[in-house]
């Protein structure tokens, strides 16, 4: 049977009770590791809404120009990069986390989509109201939120 890594379980620090009852609740049905930076700072934020974007584009949101990273691949699509739901709550707890089916594939996805079913299932036995990115129309299939 799969099991948590340390390194997942490190990852899920900071998450919603709820989202680690869902994953600790997956694992034992599907093999996946939950990415690094499940809930991410400020900070983090800056150096990925910088992939892709020019100083110009940051200064709109008051991020620093060396945060600008223009000739790298974006890696997100946020009208506002501080919008994240991995970003800290009000209630103090992160709201999304990214896992990955384990052996980790980036181009498996039907790996992927076997994890978010898997995800989505153990979601409604548990009474917890989720949505993965996979069902989104910008696929973003690491991506799991509390809804
Ligand atoms: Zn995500």
């Amino acid at each position: 049977m799969p099991s948590l890594s340390n390194r997942s379980r490190n990852n899920m620090k900071g998450l919603h009770p709820d989202l680690i009852k869902l994953i600790e609740a997956a694992i034992e049905e599907v093999d996946f590791v939950v990415l690094e930076g499940s809930v991410r700072t400020r900070e983090q934020m800056m150096i990925n809404y910088g992939k892709g974007r020019s100083a110009k584009q940051l200064a709109v949101f008051g991020i620093p120009a060396k945060y600008a990273k223009p000739a790298e691949a974006k890696v997100t699509w946020l009208s506002n990069p501080f919008n994240s739901n991995h970003r800290v709550h009000g209630d103090g707890f992160g709201h999304a986390f990214d896992a990955c089916p384990f052996p980790v594939n980036w181009d498996d996805t039907k790996s992927f989509r076997k994890m978010g079913d898997v995800f989505k299932r153990v979601a409604g036995e548990l009474g917890v109201n989720i949505e993965w990115g996979g069902d989104w129309k910008k696929k973003d299939y690491p991506h799991i939120e509390l809804h």
